[in-house]
């Protein structure tokens, strides 16, 4: 209240000041002054009687002769600045002074340690039905309140006078209210107000808002933030932010101003005063993890100050160093990560160096039906010179869909194989194990005698001087069948393995697994990669992805890998043929796709990505699939496939599709993981706008497997420019590389590669194009790690602790 006062009477202040400056022409408020005292004092309802004796001397301004007004100008000054300031009382200082005054400590008792790790209802106004939605943005404690960044900022710190507004900008001005009621504008209740400063009047509205109105008291101060546009010739504010000056900092209004990510039913003033509250409370306990040595030598700021500072920022040059810091710590503690990763697996135990024979290279690429690209050949120089080494092998293998990984996967199996120990191969998904099985057995009967023991089991000779027994293991097999393979695999009776993540399953042990294949790396999460080690002794290690990623990606998602690309397609690939269609072409798309069906072929309709939700997602596919049975295919044979089957489910509708007892798959984008469908020739994606240019792409490399020629069609309702602009890439170019590129230069890396699956922590704030900050965090990590190699020394203790926060999240969330 007192505050109120003060500033009440710092605005009479100005204006009189500023009238004596004008010359006591009574130009200093719109309107006149005797209006402005009028609706000034009256705000004064109570007290300060000597001071309205003085004011109203019953003479009106403007009645009054000059040197009666220099008089009376006079005598209320000094009244106003009697009573609690001696010198001249100021206007209230630029939003700046005002907001980023250090605040100080609350009273001891008010410090609750623990509280950080606390639910987000331990925050003053955060309810249960709150902490739901919160929930929704993976916000659930109030330590998860405080990294919950602003995703942009809104410059209202430009702050002027109502005289000085200029139209189109942002700007802020402290004004008082002189009037503000409820009023129909069109057939929106409304609230319509009048607000002055010491130099001039101007309206404001809301609408659609009639309750603003209750909350703008009549000669209370606020702070007004917005642009001004022109309504009749006079400048007014539409829907500007507003707030009540008071002794608190300014939020909504005034400064840069976050913007959070938001969820339904949670709205920016109210996450921005928890958030406030949370940091508040909260900021001091937080202690700084980061060794002062990497913070002074790396020139960052410290914690708490770059976490109050990413919120509420004194300005963008503030808001930047909070950035550095907060990107810093990311890239560091994933650096920490991997790197460790990569020691344990390489340090922890030893590998075993195999012998690398010539000979059976030859004999291998020899028995192939093609030649292999000057790429693969080159990575598999790679693979070879790894295995040949003590230290196990820990490499990435990426390559575009169709680039041939498959078969050098195989031949680093087969060296292992023939060093006397056992290959594994692992997939996401059965089908696709059922796929790599196959692709082995037709490789390997090149080069031996196949012969089929069981359905599941195979077994070669002439290969080497011993049979050599390749056996597939899915979830899906007869618990008998499982458990022959798992005593077969344990006996050393089988050489090779395919199988998902059965594959790594408790009650599954080696004889001595020498050689890892993972297909399709990021849909395996950290543990199973660590589960896998922990069979026998340290195996080598080769990912695969059909996901090409530059190297700042890479480094930062896998930092523990060295990489490998195949960035050659074999010769003579077909190009897909691809083309967006224009809305009212969709029924020219159908046509096309039944005249394919008529000649023996099958489709993909992949429907819209629903970000929202996988059961919304799921609800849109049911329904789209529903449609097109019924009202467009109906003479055609449609199956379903979305995110919320379960997992065998889904595999029984892929095989479905594989045998051709289905001409049309309807599917979500789950779709994407490499299977291998030769017959199936066109791909249909609707809203193609919401997907990404790899996420396209590896749709479009489900067809043009086969022989005959493929097509891609895209359709987009009303796409973005930028979405447009995808699609007219997505038309013409056909390497995934480039378009990898791309899709990271225009949305970024979240949108690009979505972190969750990969198993690594999230990043907010480090971005990609952080090339620098990233090999500073490496380099920092590579130190620490030397200096302190297990971690272990006291001084690292909060940064171990941190560090177990940011990735034990990530891993549960996996
Ligand atoms: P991906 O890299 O997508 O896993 P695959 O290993 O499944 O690709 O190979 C795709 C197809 O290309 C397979 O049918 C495979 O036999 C064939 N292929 C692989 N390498 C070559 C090559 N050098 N020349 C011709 N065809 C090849
Ligand atoms: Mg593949």
């Amino acid at each position: 209240m007192s505050a109120q006062v003060t500033d009440k009477s710092a605005l009479l202040t100005a204006v009189l000041k500023l009238e004596v400056k004008n010359g006591y022409s009574d130009r200093a408020v719109i309107g006149g002054l005797d209006n402005f005292i009028r609706k000034w004092a009256e705000s004064e309802a109570r007290g300060a009687s000597r001071l309205k004796a003085v004011l109203f001397d019953g003479t009106a301004y403007s009645a009054k002769s000059i040197e009666e007004r220099q008089a009376w100008v006079a005598r209320v000054l000094e009244e106003v600045e009697r009573p609690s300031r001696p010198g001249p009382a100021t206007v209230p200082k630029a939003a700046k002074s005002t907001t980023q005054k250090a605040k100080p400590a609350p009273a001891p008792a008010a410090r609750k340690p623990g509280m950080l790790d606390s639910p987000a209802t331990s925050v003053k106004g955060v309810g249960e039905a709150v902490a739901k939605r919160l929930a929704k943005l993976n916000v659930l404690t109030v330590r998860d309140m405080v990294y919950h960044f602003p995703r942009r900022f809104i410059d209202f710190s430009r702050r002027c006078s109502i005289s000085e507004l200029a139209m189109g900008q942002e700007q802020t001005v402290f004004v008082n209210v002189w009037e503000a009621r409820t009023t129909m504008l069109g057939r929106m209740r409304s609230t319509e107000a009048v607000l002055g400063d010491e130099t001039g009047n101007i309206r404001a509205v809301w609408f659609n808002q009639p309750w603003v109105a209750k909350q703008l008291k009549t000669n209370s101060r606020i702070a007004l933030s917005g642009r001004v546009t022109e309504f009749n010739f006079s400048k007014v504010f539409e829907n500007p932010e507003w707030e009540l000056i008071n002794e608190k900092e300014l939020l909504h209004t005034g400064r840069l101003v976050p913007v959070y990510q938001l969820t339904q039913g949670l709205y920016p003033r109210q996450v921005r005063a928890w958030i406030k509250s949370a940091l508040d409370c909260c900021v001091k306990d937080i202690d700084d993890y980061l060794p002062p040595s990497i913070r002074t030598g790396c020139n960052l700021i410290d914690l708490q100050r770059a976490l109050m500072q990413a919120h509420y920022p004194a300005d963008y040059a503030a808001q930047g160093q909070a950035r550095q810091r907060l990107a810093f710590d990311e890239l560091f503690l994933l650096q920490l990560g991997v790197l460790s990763r990569k020691k344990e697996w390489q340090e922890d135990q030893p590998g075993r160096a195999f012998r690398i024979e010539a000979g059976l290279m030859d004999k291998f690429i020899g028995s192939l039906p093609f030649k292999l690209t000057g790429a693969q050949d080159r990575v598999m120089g790679d693979i070879c010179a790894d295995l040949a080494w003590e230290v196990p092998m820990s490499r990435l293998v990426q390559g575009d869909v169709g680039s041939g990984k498959t078969v050098v996967a195989t031949l680093a199996l087969l060296m292992a194989v023939h060093n006397g120990y056992q290959g594994a191969f692992m997939a996401p998904t059965e089908i696709l194990s059922e796929q790599h099985f196959n692709t082995l057995v037709r490789l390997l009967s090149e080069m031996g005698r196949a012969q089929q023991l069981e359905p599941y089991l195979y077994s070669f000779g002439g290969i080497f001087p011993s049979e050599v027994k390749v056996a597939l293991l899915t979830g899906s097999m007869s618990a008998k069948e499982k458990s022959a393979v798992h005593a077969m695999i344990k006996a050393g009776e089988v050489n090779l393995i395919i199988g998902t993540h059965a594959l790594i399953q408790k009650g599954v042990e080696f004889k001595g697994l020498g050689m890892v294949v993972i297909d399709e790396q990021h849909r395996f999460g950290v543990m199973q990669r660590t589960a896998l080690r922990q069979k026998g002794f340290n195996p080598h290690l080769l990912v695969m992805t059909a996901t090409p990623i530059p190297r700042t990606l890479a480094l930062t998602l896998w930092g523990d890998l060295d990489i490998s690309t195949i960035d050659e397609m074999p010769p003579g690939r077909q190009v897909i043929k691809t083309r967006w269609l224009k809305p009212d072409e969709r029924n020219k798309a159908y046509n096309f796709i039944r005249r394919q069906v008529g000649e023996g072929r099958q489709a993909f309709i992949i429907c819209p990505l629903i970000e929202e939700s996988e059961n919304l997602e799921a609800k849109a596919a049911i329904a789209e699939h529903e449609r097109l049975q019924r009202e467009v295919f109906p003479e055609l044979r449609l199956g379903l496939l979305h995110g919320r089957m379960k997992g065998a489910d889904k595999e029984a509708v892929m095989h479905e599709f594989k045998e051709g007892r289905l001409d049309i798959l309807v599917s979500t984008a789950v779709i994407e993981v490499g299977i291998d469908i030769p017959n199936a020739t066109v791909m249909l994606i609707e809203a193609a706008d919401r997907f990404g240019l790899s996420q396209l792409h590896q749709f479009r490399g489900r067809v043009g497997r086969g022989e005959q020629q493929s097509y891609c069609m895209l359709l987009a309702e009303n796409p973005s420019d930028q979405a447009l602009e995808r699609l007219r890439i997505i038309e013409t170019v056909n390497d995934g590389f480039i378009l990898a590129e791309k899709d990271l230069e225009l949305r970024g890396p979240g949108e690009f590669f979505g972190t969750r699956q990969s198993g690594m922590p999230d990043l907010k704030m480090a971005r990609l194009s952080d090339t620098h900050l990233l090999e500073l965090a490496r380099k920092e990590a590579r130190k620490l790690f030397a200096a302190d190699p297990a971690l272990s020394s006291r001084q690292n203790a909060l940064l171990v602790e941190q560090f177990h926060r940011m990735w034990d999240k990530s891993v549960e969330n996996n």
